[in-house]
């Protein structure tokens, strides 16, 4: 009997994870050239290590975290997200001492226990930053710089930056409150998942789905229009400097985040072609997430994406897993000397497949073809005794081979392959 896969946990096959690869190596390119530097965090952490920071009325830690007992009782959580990881190691390893302005990104599985859908899993992929040690505005305008950068160099199309200011510890109770209040007075219009969190996680409230909802709160308060004075500033600041980079945000005054630790600039980001689970990426910033966490009051800013919807977004257009050569050979004395010659041409940089010595040679080439290389270079009795290779390019229509001696030079080979073309 086959054995399933766990509900949400997919396998990723190798052309998706050839198109992954690309497009993490371009994340990571633009984040490098940000000045942002690689932390691997561990998979698994301290569960009150997310209490405190993502916060323990927060859908995640409430209701889709994978947590459980270690063997000595430990409490123990699977990663829901990055960011409380990389603020415990940075304080863990002295960083804010001796780095008080820290750039880091990291990239790798996360687990939340979802209802599995299209884009939506148990477990999937996050590349994410964390800009530590700033509170300026200018931060949170290079920190969306560097989102759009992300979301070009990804090919997302029709991607937009959502925008908002949660504000901070100044203002934000006293819209909570106002909130919470005008809740209070239509609580019977509300879903159960609002009317349960009202009081409890009230700006919820604001990005509820069910239409009923959306209805209520069509005239709610805003926190935009109930910021303080310094998050006015920064908010209006941020937005200038942005504009003037050429990058353009949208402004939705209703987005608010799922986490606890968000305050002043929050974004979210949404690409075409993904349905229900728009969102591609998000973040934000979270000035007092580092003091929550036991460190010093440093403040800092974030994000991340999620590979698996980013694939989804940039189309289809994975490439191939191209191989450029395959070596048949022909009979049993020629698998020795095939599979040297293919080691030659592996070690020179070519993607060499082989085939098994005992297949017709019909056969090796119907596979060659399915590989999809260019070429395939035959070796039978024949070449052993005069020494020379011969080579087929699949791809042309002209069927005149070309061969090349068994110990000729890499160059040598690649001229007589450019050859056939
Ligand atoms: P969040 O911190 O929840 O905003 O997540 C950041 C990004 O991670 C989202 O915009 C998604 O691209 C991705 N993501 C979050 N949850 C899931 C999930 N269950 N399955 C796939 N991707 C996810």
């Amino acid at each position: 009997m086959k054995i399933p896969s766990v509900k949400g946990f997919r396998d990723v096959l190798p052309n998706e994870a050839a198109a992954r690869r690309i497009l993490i190596e371009r994340a990571r390119a633009v984040l490098e050239s940000y000045g942002f530097g690689e932390i691997e965090i561990p998979l698994m952490e301290r569960g009150e290590l997310f209490a405190r920071s993502v916060g323990s009325t927060s859908d995640i830690v409430e209701k889709e975290m994978y947590a459980f007992d270690d063997r000595d009782g430990t409490q123990i959580a699977l990663r829901p997200e990055g960011t409380a990881s990389v603020v415990r190691a940075y304080l863990e390893a002295g960083l804010s001492r001796a780095m008080p302005i820290a750039r880091l990104y990291y990239l790798g599985p996360m687990f939340r226990r979802e209802r599995p859908q299209k884009g939506r899993f148990r477990q999937f992929t996050q590349i994410g930053a964390e800009f530590l040690g700033r509170d300026d505005a200018e931060a949170d305008a290079e920190t969306l710089c560097l989102v759009a950068d992300i979301c070009e160099v990804a090919g997302l199309s029709g991607y937009r930056i959502e925008v908002n200011s949660l504000g901070d510890g100044e203002c934000r109770p006293a819209y909570r409150e106002a909130l919470v209040e005008f809740g209070r007075a239509r609580l019977a219009d509300l879903c159960d998942d609002c009317k349960a969190r009202l009081e409890r996680n009230p700006l919820r409230l604001l990005d509820c789905k069910n239409e009923a909802c959306s209805a209520v709160t069509a005239d709610a308060p805003m926190m935009i229009d109930h910021l303080c004075e310094p998050c006015r500033t920064h908010h209006d600041r941020v937005l200038q400097l942005v504009g003037e980079l050429g990058v353009e945000l949208t402004h939705n005054p209703r987005m608010v985040r799922g986490l606890d630790y968000y305050c002043r600039t929050a974004f979210e980001v949404s690409a075409e072609g993904l349905g229900a689970q728009g969102a591609v990426g998000g973040g934000g910033r979270y000035d007092g997430l580092v003091a929550e966490l036991g460190g010093p009051q440093l403040p800092g800013i974030g994000f991340a994406f999620g590979l698996e919807r980013m694939q989804l977004a940039a189309g289809d257009d994975r490439p191939e897993l191209n191989l450029d050569i395959f070596v048949a050979p022909m009979a049993a004395e020629a698998a020795g000397p095939a599979m040297a010659l293919a080691r030659r041409l592996r070690r020179e940089g070519w993607k060499v497949e082989i085939g098994a010595s005992d297949k017709k040679l019909k056969a090796q080439l119907k596979r060659a073809d399915k590989v999809g290389v260019r070429y395939a270079i035959l070796l039978g009795p024949d070449e052993l005794e005069s020494g020379r290779a011969t080579v087929r390019n699949l791809g042309a229509r002209s069927d005149h081979p070309g061969c090349f001696a068994l110990d000729a030079t890499a160059e040598e080979i690649g001229r007589e392959l450019e050859g056939t073309n």
